[in-house]
């Protein structure tokens, strides 16, 4: 009777669930499973740090729509890939990590980085279970994917301790599961629906907020006709940049501000009224703001606010239900309405505040600036990676997004040092699309060794690097006559050198007048590039009306 080991089996019933990217490092005792993932057709992308690793694994997860593994050898591996799992679950992103353990048979004898696995990583996971036996192993991988992609996605766990990866089991022994189907699409309640138009319809001021929920459930082409037969304005959330293209001409991004604080109705699709949103509370929402919540999550609704109507159910699924709707009512928000006015008066505004730090070609340069040539530049199916502080919140201003999932940042978990693994995934997953990950130099810090492994897979990344020298912002020296101020890096750090050593190309652009004719250089190149862009180390952001932290008042 043959036999079959159990890495064979975990890749295996990885891959007849969906999994088809695997990103890790492999070492004792997963050696066995990434070889086996190899033959079972599953593509491997050994990276240099777990935490990396498990950041790509949940950008796959996003972007292919079904959860995607990272693989990390005992003890410290787990440790490190444990911020993945909390990125994973913060972003309600699906994601498998598979955890190398030590054996069952030296279970609290101080063995080789031996740690209680399972209960380090349960609170930040969905679902985290240790396989005891090689033959349960169909069972396991099943419910681990099953529960990561079903309802809100979310991180899941298994442990595989070396004696079950080692364990040869009898095939005869071993049950076949169900491939999991994609995850059902529940509808709301019909009242429901109606109940939302009613609202809708009696607002004054209405606001439609695009979330990454619509994003992962696919919903473009629902929530774009929604919007154009319904003539809502919207705002997007920032990785719900895209589902609707940012240059709609019903998108009062631009007015961001305004449309949150005025708004008497808001139809919350997907997004969530917490700390990005500014907990849907005054000052920054009206205090009698009416909320219509879609969530696939029922426990999700009525956070922060209560809602007046509850849509719980798929985005995409609901949001066809009140496209149907809608050809009974044949409504539209009217095209004159003084609300369309204040918004349109308040975008122009903000336009006008920022265009001089557009136009500014002075040595060295803002940010505005570097954007002004970046915008140009991106091509129409980019996938944009951007982290950073000033970077990313400029950036998600100044760098449209007209697909769905074409922007990948720090998140819900405000995580910095996810920007290359989310590259290495978009560039693994979407061969056919470039990709441009916009760094601050600190945010690249965090992951930077990665340019390695985008190097060895020749991914032809695209880095910019918006280099201030510092957390924030730097100073022009290091001072030689005190200790250094804690948020301070090194002034003008060759980043752009670092890539060279591993075969890339690299390019320093000091002048504003050079950034354009670079960057267009740095696409040419068939390769992952690094533009390290010097900017002025106190270039700041336009003054805002709030502080980007919402405290209680
Ligand atoms: P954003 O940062 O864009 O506001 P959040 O991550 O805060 O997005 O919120 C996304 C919301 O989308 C979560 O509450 C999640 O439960 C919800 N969601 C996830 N999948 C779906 C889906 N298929 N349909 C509708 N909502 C979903
Ligand atoms: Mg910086």
């Amino acid at each position: 009777m043959a036999t079959v080991r159990g890495a064979t089996l975990i890749a295996e019933n990885l891959k007849q669930q969906g999994v088809d990217y695997m990103f890790g490092i492999v070492g004792f005792p997963v050696i066995p499973i990434a070889s086996a993932a190899q033959r079972a057709g599953i593509t491997y992308i050994g990276m240099r740090n777990e935490q990396a690793a498990s950041y790509a694994a949940q950008a796959a997860g996003y972007l292919t729509g079904r959860p995607q593994a990272c693989l990390v050898v005992s003890g410290p591996g787990v440790i490190h890939a444990l911020a993945g799992l909390a990125n994973a679950q913060s972003n309600c992103w699906p994601m498998i990590l598979l955890g190398g353990a030590s054996g069952v048979a030296q279970n609290g004898r101080g063995a080789f980085q031996e740690e209680r696995q399972v209960m380090a990583a349960s609170q930040f996971c969905k679902y985290a279970h240790a396989v005891e036996d090689a033959r349960r192993i169909p069972f396991y991988v099943e419910q681990a994917v099953r529960t990561s992609f079903y309802g809100r996605p979310g991180a899941a766990y298994l442990d595989l301790p070396d004696d079950v990866i080692l364990q040869e089991v009898d095939e005869s022994e071993i049950r076949a599961v169900a491939t999991i189907k994609d995850a059902p699409r529940p509808q709301a309640m019909d009242e429901s629906i109606e109940s939302a138009l009613s609202a809708l319809e009696s607002a004054e001021r209405p606001l439609v907020i695009v979330g990454k929920g619509m994003a992962w459930s696919r919903a473009e082409e629902e929530v774009r006709d929604f919007i154009d037969r319904t003539q809502l304005p919207f705002l997007a959330s920032p990785m719900g940049k895209g589902v609707v293209p940012d240059d709609h001409p019903l998108s009062v991004g631009a007015a961001r501000t305004l449309a949150l604080k005025e708004a008497d109705v808001i139809f919350l699709m997907g997004a969530r009224l917490n700390w990005i949103m500014h907990f849907g509370l005054p000052p920054r929402f009206s205090k009698d703001v009416r909320i219509i919540q879609l969530d696939v999550s029922a426990e999700e609704i009525g956070t922060n606010v209560p809602a007046e109507v509850a849509l719980v159910g798929d985005g995409k699924a609901v949001v066809s239900q009140l496209n149907r709707a809608l050809t009974d009512r044949q409504w539209f928000y009217p095209v004159e309405t003084k609300w369309r006015s204040e918004l349109a008066a308040k975008a122009q505004d903000n336009q006008t505040s920022v265009q001089p730090m557009i136009d500014d070609d002075s040595s060295p340069m803002n940010y505005y600036r570097a954007f002004r040539d970046i915008r140009e530049w991106l091509p129409d199916n980019v996938i944009i990676v951007s982290e950073g502080a000033n970077t990313m919140d400029i950036g998600r201003t100044q760098m449209p997004n007209n697909n769905p999932r074409s922007r990948l940042d720090a998140g819900s978990y405000g995580t910095m040092g996810v920007g290359m693994g989310f590259a290495v995934a978009a560039a693994t997953v979407h061969p056919d699309r470039p990709v441009v990950a916009v760094e601050g130099d600190s945010g690249f810090g965090f992951s930077g060794m990665e340019i390695e492994t985008m190097c060895r897979y020749k991914l032809p990344i695209k880095i910019i690097i918006l280099n201030n020298g510092g957390i924030g912002g730097g100073m022009d020296e290091l001072p030689t006559d005190r200790p250094i101020p804690a948020p301070i890096l090194t002034p003008r750090a060759r980043y752009d050198k670092m890539i060279e050593g591993f075969g890339g190309k690299g390019f320093l652009v000091e002048d504003p007048k050079d950034l354009k004719a670079t960057l267009t250089e740095a696409m040419a190149f068939d390769g992952p590039v690094i533009v390290n862009v010097l900017l002025d180390p106190k270039a700041g952001r336009k003054p805002q009306q709030f502080a980007w932290l919402t405290k209680e008042e």
